[in-house]
């Protein structure tokens, strides 16, 4: 275990969480109203591929041919929650060239992100990218806030861990001003569920690095809620609606005065013919080609979009599937390929996914939590 994420270091943090600040309120119980899972309530079925790197994801700035280039890229399945952070992070090596005039490559939830927060530290910058907003993978992803599948516990770098704690809270932070529908942005209790003990340590956990993240973070007891399983816990997270968030990113970053360039790089020598001498290089998986990354590997994710109901309040986090609610349907995923490179969506999954469900809603609706 490492300095950060060491005992200590885990105190001091959450003495500094609300979690400690304020006596704990006491849990208001309700009833959640069920998802109705069937096959033909499914509107679409969808598959994108995360851009994971066991060791985590990049954030660097790297001088070629007289040129900085500034990789922000590798943020595995989590790249919409982490967004705020590494575009913040990657701004900080920005600013350290003398240069003001950037070029974002890449149009999905990094590259719109690294554009905003330059463009408010007062660079000229112009996105390029052969896709943008919602057409990229940022616009396939379920749209948690959570950093999930980002990293292997045993790979993460020293490195990344320090700069992933910085990124997470920087993020946590941002996206509650931006809180509204707007921005397709709010707050849902998550409900965990697993018949093996939940961990007490690592991520989703009250001492992990993501103390202080988790409001009304609470263990449920047996025979207090109503899903099928032995083991519950709660805790609240954000929702971020990839369609609606993607696309104002976009209005507010022309809105911003950046240059949008559609187009496409078949490598690095392109790249670095751009006029520009500070390039961001957003460019998700595709940074395993275009810079010779070998660590880059898809992890292949595909959801079944059910028909909305507005009703559905809350989100649910069983192991293999989950639930989130949004306006344009209820999300139901829960895949995770490693090394597939195929986003074709598989027939086996739909159903996997629709009986896993079936069975977890069956159940709400009669009994409150
Ligand atoms: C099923 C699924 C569910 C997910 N759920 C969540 C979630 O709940 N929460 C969360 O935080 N994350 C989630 N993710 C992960 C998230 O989608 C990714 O981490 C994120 O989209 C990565 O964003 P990005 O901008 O780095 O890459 P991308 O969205 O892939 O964007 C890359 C950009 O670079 C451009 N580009 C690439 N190569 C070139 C080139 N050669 N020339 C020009 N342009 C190029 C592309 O056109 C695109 O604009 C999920 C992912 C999947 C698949």
């Amino acid at each position: 275990m490492s300095a950060l994420f060491s005992r200590r270091g885990l105190l001091r943090a959450a003495m500094l969480s609300p979690l400690v600040c304020r006596a704990r309120a006491a849990r208001v119980s309700r009833v959640l109203k069920p998802v109705h899972v069937s096959l033909d309530r499914v509107i679409r079925t969808i598959a994108g591929l995360r851009p994971f790197r066991p060791s985590g994801f990049v954030v660097r700035g790297q001088n070629i041919d007289g040129k900085v280039i500034v990789h922000n890229y590798g943020h595995g399945g989590a790249g919409i929650t982490l967004s705020w952070g590494t575009a913040h992070l990657a701004a900080l090596e920005a600013v350290r060239t003398h240069y003001r005039d950037a070029a974002v490559i890449g149009g999905g939830v990094s590259g719109l992100t690294a554009a905003r927060i330059l463009l408010e530290r007062g660079f000229r910058v112009t996105i390029y990218a052969r896709e943008f907003a919602t057409n990229t993978t940022s616009g396939v992803a379920g749209g948690q806030w959570f950093p999930f599948t980002f990293y292997d516990p045993e790979k993460l770098t020293r490195e990344v861990e320090e700069q992933f704690v910085q990124a997470a809270r920087y993020a946590y932070n941002r996206y509650q001003t931006l809180v509204g529908s707007y921005y397709g942005i709010r707050w849902l209790t998550n409900y965990q569920m697993s018949n093996k003990p939940l961990p007490a340590n690592g991520l989703m956990s009250r001492t992990g690095p993501m103390a202080g993240m988790m409001p009304e973070y609470a263990n449920l007891p047996r025979g207090s809620h109503p899903f099928p399983f032995r083991y519950a816990r709660q805790f609240d997270t954000m929702f971020i609606e990839p369609p609606v968030y993607l696309e104002t990113m976009m209005s507010e970053v022309r809105l911003a005065g950046a240059g949008i360039e559609n187009r496409e790089f078949h490598d690095t020598a392109e790249m670095l013919a751009l006029p520009q001498k500070l390039i961001v290089n957003c460019t998700g998986l595709e940074a395993k080609s275009l810079f010779q990354d070998e660590e880059l590997t898809p992890i292949k994710g595909q959801l079944s979009i059910l028909l909305p109901q507005s009703e559905v309040d809350y989100a649910t986090l069983p192991p293999e599937l989950y639930m989130f609610p949004r306006k344009d349907g209820i999300v139901l995923g829960g895949t995770h390929e490693r090394g597939v490179w195929d986003t074709s969506p598989e027939e086996k999954e739909v159903t996997r996914i629709l009986t896993g469900h079936r069975a977890i809603f069956e159940k709400l609706g009669r009994t409150s939590v």
